[in-house]
């Protein structure tokens, strides 16, 4: 069968470019084919992230602060955000809205199979699942069939848990969120606790490590038990939710269209969207879909080339995480620097790309010389 575009992974980039291409007047009446073996009615994940504006997904957003907090044990920063606002999304609610929404488009078909192969010539890709072959204009991949080999040479790992708690008294200041409190033991590598609350009485809490490798399955449970008693005071809770989750922070390099397969079109975390130093990615796919149907909407292909600024914002990240890797600096030392020295507003935007080329010096001019600089200079002239 032969579509417009084939999406495959109907997951935060499959589903936002979904969104994007039926709210597009001509687009929206192409035939639309996505394919995941899931058919995502679970809440697997929470997404938070920061932005100025209303973004598309403002009637689905969870909760937002505008206080944050960065804390080790002996220091404590809280801020107020006077451009950004810290959102969440719950997986559920964004799966749901967009799923409900392509209900209404006749040209949109949904099938849940496993994706076995996509291969691509000049002029179409063809997508091959367990059970039948679709073929299709391009093909926007969300899948890791093309990712890059991850080693612990070339990566760390983001690995969380994370509890949705509930108490019976309330016990939670819901205005302010706590981005990471590294007062904890580091052995495994650099290890914060992330508390969002969305209410007096209810929090997400996560137990998050960037290291190469995972712990057992309790040691995240044990943490998270030890924290909520101990640093947060509660005794008495329940769990409402639970999401674990793994994000790789890659040298690695995830390629925007597997080589010589041009109408293949790499997205999300396939796509190379995630930040290597931080693991955010939500912000990033929004960007992107947003130039992929701008560059559809004129009839260009939408495999869309990095920007200059582009590749310094990927030059930058990576020389953050060649630092971790090497051992050079612990993720606890860089984020404790930039947190004391730079106002935490411009830290968002330096993590989010968005920040102006003056910004970054003063953040390089924040940072340890020798480190960093080797790792730059590493990372300057690598191939990825
Ligand atoms: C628990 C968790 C929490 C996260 N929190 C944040 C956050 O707060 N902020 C942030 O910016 N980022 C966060 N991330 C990182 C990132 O935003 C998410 O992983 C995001 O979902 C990535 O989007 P994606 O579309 O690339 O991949 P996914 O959302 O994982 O979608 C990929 C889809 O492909 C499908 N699929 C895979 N293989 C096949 C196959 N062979 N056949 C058929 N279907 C297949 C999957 O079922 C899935 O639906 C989080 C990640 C996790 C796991």
């Amino acid at each position: 069968m032969n579509y417009d575009y084939i999406i495959a992974g109907s997951g935060a980039a499959g589903l936002s470019l979904l969104y994007s291409l039926l709210q597009d007047s001509e687009l929206s009446k192409s035939t639309i084919l996505v394919v995941d073996k899931d058919t995502k009615q679970q809440n697997d994940r929470t997404w938070c992230f920061w932005e100025k504006e209303a973004g598309y997904f403002e009637s689905i957003v969870h909760h937002e602060w505008k206080n944050l907090e960065f804390k080790t044990e002996e220091f404590k920063r809280q801020f107020e955000l006077e451009e950004y606002s810290y959102k969440m999304i719950r997986g559920i609610d964004f799966y749901e809205f967009i799923l409900a929404f392509a209900k209404n488009f006749e040209n949109v078909t949904f099938c849940y199979e496993q994706i076995t192969t996509i291969d691509s010539t000049k002029d179409k890709a063809t997508l091959t699942t367990d059970k039948a072959s679709y073929s299709a204009k391009y093909v926007f991949n969300s899948t890791p069939i093309f990712n890059p080999e991850i080693n612990t040479k070339n990566s760390l790992l983001q690995h969380f848990e994370g509890w949705e708690i509930e108490t019976k008294e309330p016990v939670f200041d819901e205005t302010i969120g706590t981005l990471m409190d590294f007062s904890l033991d580091q052995k495994h590598g650099a290890t914060f606790m992330y508390v969002l609350p969305t209410s007096s009485n209810k929090a997400l809490v996560e137990y998050t490590l960037f290291s190469p490798e995972l712990l057992d399955k309790q040691e995240y449970k044990t943490a998270l038990k030890k924290y909520i008693s101990e640093e947060l005071s509660i005794k008495e809770f329940e769990i409402t939710h639970e999401e674990f989750g793994v994000i790789p922070m890659s040298l690695a390099k995830f390629e925007a269209s597997p080589k010589n397969k041009e109408r293949i079109i790499n997205i999300g975390t396939a796509g190379g969207y995630t930040k290597a130093s931080s693991g955010y990615t939500f912000q990033f796919v929004q960007k992107h879909t947003e130039l992929m149907i701008e560059a559809l909407k004129h009839g260009k292909s939408p495999l869309i080339k990095p920007s200059f600024r582009e590749k310094m914002f990927h030059w930058y990240d990576k020389t953050v995480l060649d630092v971790m890797l090497s051992k050079k600096m612990t993720g606890k030392e860089i984020f404790s620097i930039m947190f004391k020295k730079l106002a935490p507003e411009k830290i968002l935007a330096f993590l989010g790309n968005e920040s102006t080329f003056w910004q970054e010096l003063k953040t390089m001019n924040s940072v340890p010389l020798i480190p960093f600089v080797s790792s730059a200079l590493k990372q300057l002239f690598s191939k990825n």
